[in-house]
Formats: C-alpha cells, structure tokens, sequence
C-alpha cells in the first residue's frame, strides 16, 4: 500500500493516521520529539529536528503524499522536499497561516473583514499601534501562539511595557478588542479537483483562550453570518490552491463576520465530526491529499456536542462511558498537565 508522511506527531497526527489505516494506508510520522501520540498509531516513525535537511529528505522518499499536522513546521527545509513527494497542503498557505499579520493582511485582501490591526516590534510601535486598534486591545505574539499563549490584553494605555514583557518582546500584532455573541469556524476540505465541501458550522466555545466545547449545529446568529464566512474561507482556499481541510475561526458580530484566523489544517473545533458527520475531517483530509472522492460532510445526528478533556489533577475520564451517547477519544498523552488538551468527548443526539 501507498505510505502518507505527518509532519508533526500530536493528536491530530494521531488521529489522521487512525483515519488512513481505516483506507489502507501506512503512515509515518516525522516529529522532532520521542514521545510523539501519533506514531503510537503509525507504521514508521522519524525522531529528528524539523529543520534536518537529510532526515527529512530520507522521510519524504519513504512517502508516496506528504501532508502536516503541525502549523509550525519551519518553512524553508520544506522547500527541499518538495521535489521528493507531492505536500498538501501547499506551502504558501503555511507561510500565510504562521504569522498573524500576514494572515489578517491576505483575508482582508480577498475581501474579509478583521479586527483593526497593527504590527508591533517594540515598546514604542507598540504605543503607536493602539491609536490604530483602540483599547481595550490584544496583543499577540505573531508567530507560534496557540490556546490563548503568547497573549495580553491591554484594557488601558498604561503600563504597556508590562504587556510587552508579557509577549516576551517578541515581533507581536496588537488588535482591536472585537465585541462579538458567538464565535465559530468554517471547516472545509477541498480536493485536488478543487471542489470544496463544508462542514455543518461549529459554535465553538472558549475558556481561559482554549477551545473547550464546539456544537452543532449553530444558533441562528451564527447561521445568519455562515454565508459570507465560507465566502472568504472558499475564496482564500481557491487563491492559495489549496488542497485538505482548512478552517479558518471567525467572530459573530452586529457588523457581520470579522476573521481571527485560519489553520492549513484539520482542528481540534472538527474533532465532532469523527461521529457526528457522515465522514470525518480526519478522512476526507487523507482522500483530498490522495486525490479521492471527497465524502459526504452531511450531519450524522440532530445535534452533536464535543467537549474537550482539559487536564487537571487527578483526571479520570473513564466514567463518560457510562452514558451510551458519549464517544470518548484520549489522545495517550501519559502525563496529565493542567491546560492540557488529553482528549475528548463527543455526544450525539438523535
Ligand atoms: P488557537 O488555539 O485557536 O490557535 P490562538 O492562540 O491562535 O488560539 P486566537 O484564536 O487568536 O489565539 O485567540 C484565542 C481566543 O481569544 C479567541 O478564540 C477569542 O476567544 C479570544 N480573542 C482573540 N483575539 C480576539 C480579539 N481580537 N477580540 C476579542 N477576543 C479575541
Ligand atoms: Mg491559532
Ligand atoms: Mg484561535
């Protein structure tokens, strides 16, 4: 059988290589640390640093697609595997999706609308960037943060250097506070066709910056804003050449749908779908980057619930198997951290 190469061994490895072993693919598994979930599941896996030309060249020639689980992987080293195994996504839409400026910048480009935005580099553009964004604003790093990290909000213009410390001083965007009821995300595959399909939108719900609950299907508040956000989410796909699931998270607000962000990738807010749609987005991300049929992304119940597993002392999640309608997913993750995302839950209601 044909191999698929993950960059990245988290649990949306994991779970995209559970998926391609149901379609009789191998995989294999290229992280940067040992512990990695997904090659628990996997066929072969590469323990190297993700910028190790010849590992990475030896991984590609070992793969017949190559794809990633991970928005970080360093963009240049994969410049070098690009000849060696088709990669899907393509990646300009990682390049676009690492950094948060260049992402507002291209969804406004294709007509989007984001929260006003400024690119900080010290203490004083910083200063200058609030005229911009108003208060109160957030300030984020604009590389690498995720669940809420690398973040402060600035409720006033005082002591901004302490906010700046917060961020590590890192390069960072400042942006406006948005004022919003819901919010949610468009999750959409598009095939090496370029036909797209999409999910039922999920209204996801955040606690302390992390996703804790995504449901569907939305409220009619979010279903009011659903046409114009796969809109753009369908135009950026089709401006990149996108090819596998890209979701990309939005605001519901009385001006309409603002942008937060996109990821080149399955997400944690279509982790529901694994039962509460017809077919995954885990699946119809293996069959768009082989070049499959796309499957039907129809609803599998009336109502779906998907909660996440967040780390705490002493967690035993066994006992949400007592009630029948509960699918519990752990991600084997050992240690139990608080913050950290150990599984999840998912109820469907019929
Ligand atoms: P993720 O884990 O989703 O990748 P992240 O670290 O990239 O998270 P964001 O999604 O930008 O960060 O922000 C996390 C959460 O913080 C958002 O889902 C939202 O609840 C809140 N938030 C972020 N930006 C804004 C904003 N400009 N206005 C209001 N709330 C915001
Ligand atoms: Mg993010
Ligand atoms: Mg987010």
């Amino acid at each position: 059988g044909s191999t698929i190469g993950i960059l990245g061994g988290g649990q949306l490895g994991r779970m995209l290589a559970v998926a391609a072993a149901q379609l009789g693919y191998r995989c294999h598994i290229y992280a940067p640390d040992t512990d990695s979930v997904a090659a628990d599941v996997s066929a072969a896996f590469t323990c190297a640093k993700d910028d190790d030309l010849d590992a990475l060249g030896q991984f590609a020639d070992s793969c017949d697609v190559v794809t990633f689980e991970f928005e970080n992987v360093p963009v240049g080293p994969l410049h070098a595997i690009e000849n060696r195994a088709p990669l899907h996504p393509p990646i300009g839409a990682l390049d676009i999706a690492q950094n948060r400026v260049a992402e507002k910048t291209y969804a406004r480009d294709q007509g989007g609308t984001t929260a006003p935005f400024a690119e900080v580099t010290d203490l004083a553009s910083l200063e200058q960037a609030l005229d911009e964004t108003g208060c109160p604003a957030i300030l984020k790093t604009v590389r690498m943060g995720y669940d809420g990290k690398g973040q402060a909000r600035i409720k006033s213009a005082d002591n901004l250097a302490k906010h700046w410390d917060t961020v590590g001083q890192q390069h960072s965007i400042a942006e406006g506070f948005v004022t919003f009821s819901h919010e949610f995300s468009v999750i959409l595959v598009r095939g090496q066709d370029g036909e797209i399909r999409f999910w039922d939108t999920p209204h996801n719900v955040h606690e302390n910056g992390i996703l804790a609950h995504s449901l569907a299907p939305a409220p009619p508040e979010i279903l009011a804003q659903e046409a114009p956000a796969r809109e753009l989410a369908a135009r950026m796909a089709e401006a990149m050449q996108y090819v596998g699931v890209l979701t990309c998270e939005f605001f519901a607000t009385a001006d309409g749908p603002i942008f937060n962000e996109m990821a080149p990738r399955v997400h944690n807010s279509g982790h529901w779908t694994i039962e509460g749609a017809v077919t995954s987005q885990f699946e119809n991300h293996i069959r768009a980057i082989c070049g499959l049929p796309l499957g039907d992304t129809g609803l599998a119940a009336t109502r779906v619930e998907m909660h996440n597993l967040i780390g705490k002392q002493a967690d035993d999640w066994s006992g949400l198997l007592a009630d029948p309608a509960n699918h519990l997913h752990l991600y084997g993750k050992g240690e139990t951290r608080p913050g950290r995302k150990m599984g999840h839950v998912t109820k469907l209601h019929f």
